[in-house]
């Protein structure tokens, strides 16, 4: 809602009075459209006028008006214009009050319940603003009454002088006209009675010339340049002007030769008030300005002047009755003080309220409560104002009224501003605000503070909602919730949340907060409610999620009466949609009806669905040179990236079309061998994946051959390459649903940047809470069920701490490894706490029964594009045949090849160096503390680390680094957005930029390059980690002088400490009692004072070694560039740690452009700072980046493959062409 001040009719008028343009930027603000700054009692007033400003005197141009008749009140086909100049500034003013009727407002004020107008400017188009800087140029207003039936809608324009300053000195100034009698003399020598022409004849004439003009007469049109009077009054310099004023001058034969002269104004005819600015305005401005000018000159000059004046008429009268004030009600004063009123200004607080000193009590309240209605954010000071007017005017009735808005909660603007402190909020800004940005800072403080002190803050909002008269602050601070949407903004989650979901919010918060459970069973009853959700309903009752709907409730959710007769698909299609647009808050539960039907009607959940998809995406190309857009399926975006970046591919892509080549075969005997992952898949396992590879082949086929910009990736692919889980073991033997986060075969999931590994600082702090990393390795992605038993939500967990603790994880090909050694190398391995703090987010602890089901959907619900990769590697493992195997039978295959780095852990004990290998499918790095370069955050993996080796008897320290051994073809990089804090117990999103190249060289994380051999490079990277070793003890120490815990620098502290030992000894000698002496040093303050000095010297001497260093560090490895790598793709996520959307770029070598796939839409980048620089505000990062080796590209990537198939046409059937893509075998619905 717009919060906006406006003024009643008199106030305006008075502002319209004493508003100059010429002095607007002195004013610092428009009088006529600003609202005016609020009063500082502290501070002497703000002057309402300027000095400067013209008090105008409006006298009325009867020609373009169309005055109000007195008595006669306005109707909806009233208009009034009153048309006026200032007797002294002679600007014009133009108002118009039109009041059209186009709806119910046909009530105009003045009446019962609006005595007078209250007019609130509306907006001009930034357009025409612009041109306000010049006051040179016309201005129009518009604002409208706030009063919900008063029609009165009003334009004020304002226009500078027809005759500008230089015009008049033209005519006027003796200097002028001495020069236009000479070149007179020179032009028509043989008169000899030139005479110089007065300064009022050039006034004079040109009136006169104008209103001949008006009433043309034949004879007095045509003024031949030679005439005498024309020739010494105007010469030959005035042309402009006359120009200007519609005069054209023509060069005619008379017989003599050429003659040059003049011809007056040809104004349209007739006059008429509402046609705008013509010819016939402009002279009749003229004429009323020439008046002006010709009254202004000395009475001498005056004689035989032609023009004698004639006394306009004020229009002061006229505005008043046009605006509906003529006659209002003002106050009895006594005689000196209405004297002293028409003197002085008003107090600021009239202004505040838009009324003026004059007004009855009666019309000060009116004013106010117009003015806490249309600008209720800034009611404290309007109560402010009418409190201090009520002292002012001693007025009981404003007293009175005072009292009972105190007693109501009004509070003044100083306990309004100690509550907005109170959230941090300067009240200055406060008006600025939005109330969902104040309720959100509450909430954010809320998390903050001790339930202790709620009571106090949910009191300090009460106040703010109270000044800003926001029901939705009050609703806030009061803690009830009465609606749906309260219900849902309560539990976090929104209207497209399916039931399973909202259980599972429920369980979240009131494992949080036991206290709010009794709110979380109302919040959730408003949903059960509004949602008509039986489900819900038996959660509420049992504790347990009822039966999912039947198939009548799903007839009745989408309104189909008769269940037996026959639909067709798409008619089905178009009821869903028609529903959703009804009702768009119960989508998810609309969309649940219509596929129970189709499983019903045609034993597919998805009916005509997929065919009659409608999107329509934004950009069009041909459909055979551009790549097609994957629709979201259910909050699939993440997996769209993966999939759109797979297609790409180009090795990849061909293997998944030319499946049958590659497929394992699927006995006993062929897999007794095979190992994925380190596990060994069980049949099922295998099945399932083959199942993915053929859905994913599918969907590759319908990306080349779709006739449309987008196609629809069907269900049962989401849900194998989304669900773990999907061998067949049920994730507990308790849980109640299907697999995981599936609701009827659609996956549920909000995706989000999953926390991964956490940091070794949190290890070593102790923080015993590891975030999920299992994804992370790729390699225990896929849990066989023959090797892992899962038992329960933090299984999963223990088998990553493991994997976490010990950095030799994973080593499939171990050289020289003495595996017992490695054991001990390993953080000093603890057993598992029997329970470990909630990962992240705090997952519910079986406070319900079901509640285990509840937290394995939750935890499907954070994966992330990146995670989905690394499952979708694992199933493409386990669905195709060995190429080979490794030294440990892990499978080689076309997958590692393609994106599997090797990495190498080299080892130094003593002087003793071991190596061991390991295979990756990406790289995992940090954004860091600070924006920085991917160099930065890659050197920080591969930098050198100490590790606490508690085996070797003389306390040696052992020291371990990475190189790549091999590097992929396809290089995935992955950014660690999620971080999880173990002091808060939540996760957050690290929004720092990671700035890319187009090329990146990975020479310097080689063992050895063509132009280095390996001591060399060994040796070059151990300068720079030297480098950055001492950059790192220079940060320390900065950090040591710059950081406390008081958020402010040590040298603050030091500081803040020598002015209190300052302020002791000064209270200590002023106190009159003695006291025990206060043990202080004599000068003891000083030297602190000295102190903190010093150290803030200190710390800035820091900066410039630390500047050189990090210099040095970055530009370390400049020369080496053996190994160039290509950026070909960059996953993006844009949100917070609890949920946002993904898309991806994917660079097409080929056409040299980037592509931005978003769902359904791919669109070409245009702009490529989208992509290589980041948003201030709620940045959209990078959670994944993938390099292509330069050699090769070209075969590795291919942005377009395209082979549309001819769209249908009429007759064929839309079932035909996905029956086409379906390629033999069908799979009908998805895996129960
Ligand atoms: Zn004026
Ligand atoms: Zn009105």
């Amino acid at each position: 809602m717009s919060s906006r001040p406006g003024k009643t009719a008199p106030r305006l008028i008075l502002d319209i009075l004493t508003y100059d343009p010429r002095y607007e930027k002195r004013a610092g603000r428009n009088i006529l459209t600003d609202p005016p700054s609020h009063y500082d009692p502290t501070k002497p007033a703000d002057r309402a006028v300027p000095v400067k400003n013209c008090k105008h005197m409006f006298m009325t141009k009867h020609e373009q008006s169309i005055l109000p008749k007195p008595g006669i009140l306005p109707d909806q086909e009233t208009l009034y214009k009153v048309s006026s100049f200032c007797q002294k500034c002679r600007y014009h003013l133009d108002l118009i009050v039109d009041f059209h009727d186009y709806g119910v407002r046909n009530a105009p004020c003045p009446n019962k319940d609006f005595p007078l107008h209250h007019f609130i400017y509306q907006e001009e188009d930034p357009n025409e603003q612009d041109v306000y800087l010049d006051h040179n140029i016309p201005k129009t207003f518009r604002f409208q009454c706030s009063a919900k039936q008063c029609p009165a809608n009003l334009r004020i324009s304002i226009r500078p002088p027809r005759l500008k300053e230089q015009y008049i000195r033209l005519m006027t100034d003796r200097t002028f006209l001495r020069r236009r009698l000479e070149s007179a003399k020179r032009i028509d020598p043989d008169r000899t009675d030139h005479m110089m022409a007065r300064p009022i004849d050039g006034l004079d004439f040109l009136s006169s010339y104008m209103k001949d003009s008006l009433n043309p007469q034949k004879g007095k049109t045509r003024i031949p340049l030679l005439n005498r009077k024309f020739l010494v009054t105007y010469g030959r310099d005035c042309d402009e002007m006359l120009t200007e004023f519609g005069f054209t001058r023509e060069v005619e034969n008379n017989g003599n030769g050429d003659e040059i002269c003049w011809y007056i104004p040809r104004p349209p005819a007739e006059s008429d008030p509402l046609a705008g600015d013509n010819l016939r305005v402009m002279v009749e401005d003229v004429i009323a300005e020439l008046s002006v000018l010709i009254s202004d000159r000395a009475d001498s000059e005056k004689q035989g002047v032609r023009n004698t004046v004639i006394l306009p008429q004020p229009s002061q009268a006229e505005i008043e009755r046009a605006l509906g004030c003529l006659d209002y009600n003002k106050r009895i004063m006594a005689r000196a003080e209405a004297k002293r009123a028409t003197e002085e200004e008003d107090h600021p607080y009239y202004a505040g309220l838009g009324a003026l000193g004059d007004f009855s009590d009666e019309l000060i309240l009116f004013a106010y409560d117009r003015q806490v209605e249309t600008d209720p954010r800034n009611a404290a000071y309007y109560f402010e104002c009418l409190q201090d007017l009520a002292i002012g005017r001693k007025s009981p009735v404003l007293e009175e009224k005072v009292q009972i808005l105190a007693s109501q909660g009004q509070t003044n603007r100083k306990e309004v501003a100690k509550a907005y402190g109170y959230f941090g909020i300067d009240p200055l800004h406060s008006t600025h605000l939005t109330d969902e940005i104040i309720i959100g800072t509450f909430r954010a403080r809320l998390q903050d503070i001790s339930p202790t002190l709620e009571e106090e803050t949910r009191n300090m909002l009460r106040i703010v909602g109270q000044a800003r008269q926001s029901s939705a602050i009050l609703q806030e601070a009061s803690n009830a919730i009465e609606t749906y949407a309260q219900a849902l903004s309560w539990l976090d989650i929104s209207a497209n949340t399916p039931d399973e979901f909202v259980q599972t919010m429920f369980t979240v918060k009131t494992e949080e907060n036991p206290a709010s459970r009794d709110i979380a069973v109302k919040a959730v009853e408003l949903i059960a409610q509004h949602r008509n959700s039986e489900r819900l309903r038996s959660f509420l009752i049992n504790g347990k999620m009822g039966p999912e709907m039947d198939i009548g409730e799903a007839y009745q959710i989408l309104g189909i009466q008769d269940r037996v007769a026959a639909i067709d698909p798409t008619v089905l299609v178009t009821t869903l949609e028609v529903q959703k647009q009804i009702d768009s808050d119960n989508i998810p539960r609309l969309e649940q009806a219509y596929r129970l039907i189709c499983k019903e009607r045609f034993g597919d959940a998805e009916g005509g669905y997929g065919a009659a998809a409608p999107e329509e995406p934004i950009e069009t190309h041909p459909l055979d040179t551009w790549p097609v857009g994957c629709q979201n399926i259910g909050n699939t975006c993440y997996l769209n990236s993966v999939l759109q970046f797979l297609f790409t591919i180009r090795p990849l892509r061909e293997m998944v079309l030319n499946f049958d080549n590659y497929k394992q075969e699927c006995t006993p005997e062929a897999i007794k061998d095979k190992i994925v992952g380190r596990r060994k898949p069980s049949i099922e396992v295998v099945k399932k994946a083959q199942e993915f590879v053929f859905e994913l082949k599918k969907l590759f086929h319908m990306m080349i051959q779709a006739p449309s910009p987008s196609v629809r990736p069907e269900v049962k692919l989401a849900f194998l390459a989304l669900v773990k889980d999907a061998q067949g073991d049920p994730p507990t033997k308790t849980s109640p649903s299907k697999g995981l986060g599936v609701i009827c075969g659609m996956p549920v999931m909000g995706p989000m940047p999953n926390p991964s590994k956490a940091d070794e600082l949190e290890s070593k702090l102790g923080d015993s809470s590891v975030i999920d990393g299992a994804a992370m390795t790729g390699l225990s992605a896929v849990n066989g069920s023959d090797t892992q038993i899962t038992d329960g939500p933090g299984q999963d967990d223990s088998s990553d701490k493991k994997d976490n603790a010990n950095p030799f994880k994973d080593n499939l090909y171990e050289e020289a490894i003495d595996l017992d050694a490695i054991d001990i190398v390993s953080e000093p391995t603890k057993p598992d706490p029997p329970s470990r703090p909630p990962p992240v987010p705090p997952r519910p602890k079986a406070a319900l029964q079901d509640s285990v089901s509840t937290t394995v959907e939750y935890a499907a619900r954070q994966q992330d594009a990146a995670e989905i990769m690394m499952n979708i590697f694992d199933l493409f493992g386990c669905a195709i045949k060995p190429m080979g195997t490794m030294e440990d039978g892990e499978q080689i295959d076309l997958i590692k090849e393609l994106f599997y780095t090797n990495i190498t852990y080299a080892r130094t004990t003593n002087g003793t160096t071991t190596l061991k290998s390991d295979i990756q499918d990406h790289i995992l790095t940090s954004p860091g503390d600070k924006d920085r370069h991917i160099y930065s955050a890659l050197d920080d993996e591969f930098d050198i680390d100490d590790l606490d080796d508690p085996t070797t008897r003389d306390g040696a320290k052992s020291t371990k680094y990475e190189f790549i051994a091999r590097l992929p073809p396809v290089l995935i990089i992955n950014v660690r957005r999620a971080v999880y804090n173990a002091k808060e117990e939540k996760s957050f999103k690290n929004e720092r930029h990671v700035a890319l190249d187009d090329t990146l060289y990975l020479d310097r994380y080689l063992e050895s390059t063509k132009s280095m051999t390996a001591a060399q490079l060994l040796e070059t990277r151990k300068e720079q980690w030297e480098y950055k070793r001492q950059l790192r003890a220079l940060q320390r120490r900065k950090a040591e002088l710059e950081q406390t815990a008081l958020e402010m620098s040590l040298s603050d502290v030091v500081e803040c400490a020598a002015d209190y030992i300052t302020d002791l000894k000064t209270a200590d000698e002023e106190l009159l009692v003695d006291l025990d002496p206060l043990p202080i040093e004599p000068g003891l303050a000083e030297q602190m004072r000295i102190k903190a000095h010093n150290l803030r010297k200190d710390s800035s001497l820091l900066d410039e070694p630390i500047r050189q260093l990090e210099e040095r560090i970055e530009s370390h490895f400049d020369g080496l560039k053996d190994h160039p790598y290509r950026l070909h793709a960059i996953f993006i996520h844009r949100g917070t740690a609890t949920g946002g959307h993904y898309w991806i770029y994917i660079h097409d070598f080929k056409e040299n452009i980037w592509r931005k796939y978003n769902d359904e839409r791919v669109t070409e980048v245009t702009d490529i700072k989208e992509i290589f620089t980041q948003e201030e505000k709620w940045p959209a990062t990078s959670t994944g980046i993938v390099y292509v080796r330069e050699e090769g590209k070209d075969a590795l990537t291919e942005a377009v493959k395209r082979d549309p198939a001819k769209p249908p046409s009429g007759d064929v059937e839309m079932k035909d062409i996905s029956d086409e893509f379906a390629n033999a075998e069908v799979i009908d619905g998805v895996p129960a």
